[in-house]
């Protein structure tokens, strides 16, 4: 292991794997594919199951030399204590929500998130955990909602697909005042663009699926503990978890309750792809958001458009808080056409953008909203959440931006 000096962002991920001690001098972190992990001496399998071992495997269920390596590299991409990586962005949600809230708990969310998220609202509400959703773009609506027993706030730094983006700071503030968990989903900025610990986030999620795997050939999600809520006073900390540091509780209990027990574990070959595509995570977000905005700009000018959803246009209400916070606008663009009969054409006229759901792949993709991913959520959540039946979403990826500019120009005129 070689000394680590003062380093910034994409340095510091290069060379996590060497810094935290990379075998037999690779340097990457191996892929480690045992479940098993034995001990010569019974005591120190003991110590790892009773906690006291430093660090110790036991059961690959509950992570491998393999995904600790890339929980660490998320924590230091977030500023944060501590991570922990699951299969997928929903099993780190569900892991995180049905962990921390109980039946009789209040959940403040905002009311524009994404579709699978909203659905697992459902399910807490099932449960006897109360939820409202309010437009979070403005902190007044949260605090409206709390009430005595409100746990939990969540927002997404950045919308999908209508690109809102929440009051970060004030809702920060008021979780402060209130001693309300702050959860955070981080999923279409990126730490790289924006760390929510700056605006008082006590919690994280990333779907690692998106930006920070980059390249559409792995599923993960991880949780990021920031280190900044007080643990010691929240009263779901089952006892068995409230030992040592309360720092560390929360996570812990995640850890065991959402991880272990409902085990939506992160493969140890997905987190090494993974963490292979977070070395350029910086890269690529710079590249696909000066590439977004180009196309933003030139849509909102052209005469067939009605309106373009991107953070970094004036015309985009929250422009002045997207300026503030993030270092760029993220590849997350959406649009609607004045003809609505053109929305299925457009996409179809289209060469380069692939018709295809997800996001934050190397390649663009597009898919029309209403037809697809906001199906199943019905016309009224559709218009409770601003999506028109032409909203049309991209997912800007890393073409040569004249080439997806000279695409829309050809689909546009036809
Ligand atoms: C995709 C996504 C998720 C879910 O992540 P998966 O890895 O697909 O399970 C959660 N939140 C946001 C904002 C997302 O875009």
């Amino acid at each position: 292991m070689s000394t680590k000096p003062a380093v910034d962002f994409t340095t510091q991920i290069v060379h996590a794997d060497r810094w935290g001690g990379a075998e037999k001098g690779a340097i990457h972190q191996a892929i480690h594919s045992s479940v098993q992990y034995g001990y010569d001496q019974v005591e120190d399998l003991i110590a790892v199951f009773q906690g006291t071992a430093k660090v110790g495997y036991n059961y690959a269920r509950q992570g491998t030399p393999t995904t600790a390596a890339l929980e660490a590299k998320i924590t230091q991409m977030e500023g944060g204590t501590g991570s922990i990586a699951f299969s997928t962005g929903m099993a780190a949600l569900c892991a995180m929500f049905f962990t921390l809230l109980k039946a009789g708990d209040h959940l403040v969310a905002s009311k524009f998130v994404f579709g699978n998220t909203n659905s697992v609202f459902g399910t807490l509400a099932d449960l006897g955990v109360q939820v409202t959703t309010v437009d979070a773009t403005g902190a007044a609506q949260v605090q409206a909602a709390v009430r005595p027993n409100t746990r939990m706030v969540f927002v997404e730094t950045i919308a999908n697909p209508g690109t809102q983006v929440p009051d970060l700071e004030g809702i920060g503030a008021l979780c402060r005042d209130k001693g309300l968990l702050y959860v955070v989903d981080n999923t279409v900025a990126s730490p790289y663009l924006f760390r929510p610990a700056t605006v008082g986030a006590g919690l994280v999620m990333n779907s690692l699926t998106k930006s920070i795997g980059g390249h559409g050939d792995a599923l993960g999600g991880a949780i990021t503990d920031t280190g900044l809520f007080d643990w010691a006073g929240y009263p779901n900390i089952f006892e068995a978890y409230r030992k040592g540091d309360p720092k560390g509780w929360g996570l812990q209990q995640v850890r065991k309750k959402g991880l272990r027990d409902m085990g939506g574990t992160l493969a140890s070959h997905s987190a090494h792809q993974i963490a292979v595509g977070a070395e350029t995570l910086a890269l690529r977000m710079e590249r696909s958001s000066a590439t977004a905005l180009a196309l933003a700009q030139w849509l909102e000018q052209h005469p067939a458009v009605a309106k373009v959803h991107y953070p970094l246009l004036p015309s985009h209400p929250q422009y002045a808080r997207a300026r503030k916070h993030f270092k760029a606008g993220s590849w997350l663009l959406s649009f609607e056409l004045k003809d609505p009969g053109d929305c299925l054409p457009l996409c179809n006229r289209l060469r380069l953008p692939i018709k295809a759901t997800g996001l934050a792949d190397t390649r663009t993709l597009i898919i029309p909203v209403a037809h697809t991913i906001f199906w199943e959520a019905g016309p009224e959540v559709r218009a409770n959440m601003g999506i028109g039946d032409s909203m049309i979403r991209l997912s800007v990826g890393l073409e040569d931006a004249q080439d997806l500019l000279a695409d829309f120009e050809q689909a546009l005129a036809g």
